[in-house]
Order: C-alpha cells, then sequence, then structure tokens
C-alpha cells in the first residue's frame, strides 16, 4: 500500500479544487448527484470544457428531482456543445428512474448505481466510491494511463485493459477509495500527462516501473490505429424573408439524436443523393462543413435558399427566429452549418 499512502499524501496537499468535489479530509460527503452529473460530464471530455455547464445544470436543476422533471428539449439544448449527444438523453433516463423508483436518492452501491439507465461499469464505480464512500476500482483514461505506467504494462490497449483493472485493484485501499480515485486522476490531469510525464515532481516515481525506462510516455502501448472512415452529407439552410429558419428535430436513435438541427440527407460513403426537402432556388455553398466525430469524418454540404413567408416545408419541424439561433441548442456540426449558410448571400425565391 506504499503507493496508495504516498498518493493519498500528495492528494491531501494538492488536490485540484472542482466544483463537484470535497476538499480531501472532509467531513462532509460528496452530493451523489453532483458526482453522478459531473461524472457523465467528464467522459471524453475536459475539466475546462465541462465547467460552465456543470454551473449551467447545477443552478438551472439543483437536485436529481429537479433534472427528472425537465422537458427533454430543454435539458438536450442545455447540453449542446458538449458533444456525445446518448449521453444527454442517458441523463434525463437516470434522473428519472432515481426520481420515479429510488425516492430521488441515488443507490449507495455500486450494483445499484449500475442497474440505473445509462450508467456503466465506470460511473457506477466512480459515484460508489467518491459518495459513497465504498471500495469500488475506477478506472478512467488517466488512471489507465498511469497504472499503464506503474506497472509498465506492455500490453496494449484496448487488450491491456482487464490487466490494468486488475493492476488498479491491487493498488486501491479498502479507506479513501474515493480519495484515491480522483487523486488517480488529478496525477493523470497534472503529472503524469500523455505526452510529457513530470517524473522528477511525481510522488509515485520510487514506485513506477515505467519511470525507469528510457521513455515513460511510451505507456500505455497502443495497437495500430486503423484509419477513420469519411462520410458525406447535405443539409439545407431555408431561410423565410422575415428572418425565421427551419429546423427540425433529429430522430431520438442515431447520431445527435433528439437534437434540433438542419434538415439533412444520411451521411453516408459514396455521397448520398442531393435530393432537398422543397423546390426553390437552391445554391451551395463551395466549403463543406468538415466534422470529425469518433467513429467517422464527415463532409457536410451545405445548400442555401431563401423561401416565401407562407411556405412551409413537409415533415415536422419549426420556423426558428434567426436572431435568437442561440437558444435553439444546435449541436456543433449544425451550429457551425448555420454559421456558414448566414455569412452566404441568399438570392430571393
Ligand atoms: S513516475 Fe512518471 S510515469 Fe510514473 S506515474 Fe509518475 S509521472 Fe507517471
Amino acid at each position: 500500500m506504499k503507493i496508495a499512502k504516498a498518493l493519498l499524501a500528495h492528494y491531501d496537499a494538492h488536490a485540484r479544487r472542482l466544483p463537484w468535489r470535497m476538499p480531501p479530509g472532509s467531513n462532509e460527503a460528496a452530493d451523489p448527484y453532483r458526482v453522478w452529473l459531473s461524472e457523465v460530464m467528464l467522459q471524453q471530455t475536459t475539466v475546462a470544457a465541462v465547467a460552465p455547464y456543470f454551473a449551467r445544470f447545477t443552478d438551472r436543476w439543483p437536485t436529481v428531482a429537479d433534472l427528472a422533471a425537465a422537458a427533454d428539449e430543454d435539458v438536450m439544448a442545455a447540453w449542446a456543445g458538449l458533444g456525445y449527444y446518448a449521453r444527454a438523453r442517458n441523463l434525463l433516463a437516470c434522473a428519472r428512474a432515481v426520481a420515479r423508483d429510488h425516492g430521488g436518492s441515488f443507490p449507495d452501491t455500486e450494483e445499484g448505481l449500475r442497474a440505473l439507465p445509462g450508467v456503466g461499469a465506470y460511473t457506477a464505480a466512480a459515484v460508489a466510491a467518491i459518495a459513497f464512500r465504498r471500495r469500488a476500482v475506477v478506472v478512467d483514461a488517466n488512471v489507465e494511463r498511469v497504472v499503464a505506467r506503474l506497472f509498465a504494462i506492455a500490453a496494449p490497449l484496448p487488450a491491456a485493459r482487464p490487466e490494468i483493472r486488475d493492476a488498479t485493484d491491487s493498488i486501491t485501499p479498502d479507506a479513501r477509495a474515493g480519495d484515491f480515485a480522483q487523486a488517480m486522476m488529478d496525477l493523470g490531469a497534472t503529472i503524469c500527462t500523455p505526452r510529457n510525464p513530470a517524473c522528477g515532481i511525481c510522488p509515485l516515481r520510487e514506485n513506477c516501473a515505467a519511470c525507469a525506462t528510457a521513455d515513460p510516455a511510451a505507456f500505455p502501448v497502443k495497437a495500430a490505429k486503423k484509419a477513420r472512415p469519411h462520410r458525406l452529407g447535405h443539409a439545407w439552410w431555408i431561410e423565410r424573408a422575415d428572418g425565421h429558419v427551419w429546423l427540425v428535430r433529429r430522430p431520438d436513435k442515431g447520431m445527435l439524436g433528439g437534437m434540433r438541427a438542419l434538415p439533412s440527407s444520411e451521411w453516408s460513403a459514396p455521397a448520398p443523393p442531393a435530393a432537398p426537402p422543397l423546390p426553390a432556388r437552391w445554391s451551395a455553398l463551395a466549403d463543406p462543413v468538415v466534422h470529425v466525430f469518433t467513429h467517422f469524418s464527415l463532409d457536410l454540404m451545405v445548400h442555401v435558399a431563401r423561401v416565401e413567408g407562407d411556405c412551409l416545408p413537409p415533415g415536422e419541424g419549426e420556423w426558428w427566429p434567426l436572431k435568437g439561433l442561440e437558444q435553439a441548442g444546435l449541436p456543433t456540426l449544425f451550429r457551425r452549418a448555420a454559421d456558414a449558410a448566414m455569412k452566404e448571400t441568399i438570392q430571393d425565391a
């Protein structure tokens, strides 16, 4: 337990102050709602990106019951820009399950948390350890990197994950497992960083196998990356002369599900046909909006047209005032498409 002892001593002196966190040694328990919300938001995203979203969410919905009672579209719009929108839908499903099935209190065991909708092994372990002070083995990307280095694990990711989890288990203390998890996350974020681990100031350097090698940053070993597939698609900016644009809501299932968006085609390779939703004098922007998702990259061709005041495009949608477009909660891809369209001079119908 040398590692836990050294790490916790370092954490007691240097813990990052974060809005969802209780300071080390605090007698007050962290609020499970805030811990859960922060953990869901932090997946695939940085603390700096999450902080303003966390502040807005907890101002507007201070308890899990408040969030459970929120309208879907308000939560999706508040989430806009954080990405990975399935998380926002799972967030709501989970809040509603806690309110409906658990009287508004999160279950206090890893197993109970794991049974909630959208709560995976990592989030359940993190909430159990941090909010309920249970012993749980918490492995996020930071912990994965630190542990792969501490033990100089030679197997490449992702195959090395079971080995990394066992190694993390072997150094997780029975007491203060939540602080230990947060201390590991802090170490990964501030000292044992991906490219330049600062071994000289690391509290674990005497116990670190990678530090004894010429290149600690070579761990975790990564399998050769597959090329990311590329897709193409079309989006249509339908602007009414009185300063409104036609927005639709994407189907609940699938990419950016449930979010407001411009009408668009399938995204595929080769390019899908550009079949506009209504006849108009369409002009295509010179450059596509290029967007990189986790599993593919996309060139979105944006077509713009201006229509008469009595036009009603087919299908469900709504005319949204251009002046209030920020409140529509467009996801980043469509916000960028909208920005590009608004720079274009549109020919009248
Ligand atoms: S000694 Fe270096 S490689 Fe090892 S955990 Fe610390 S910063 Fe990371």
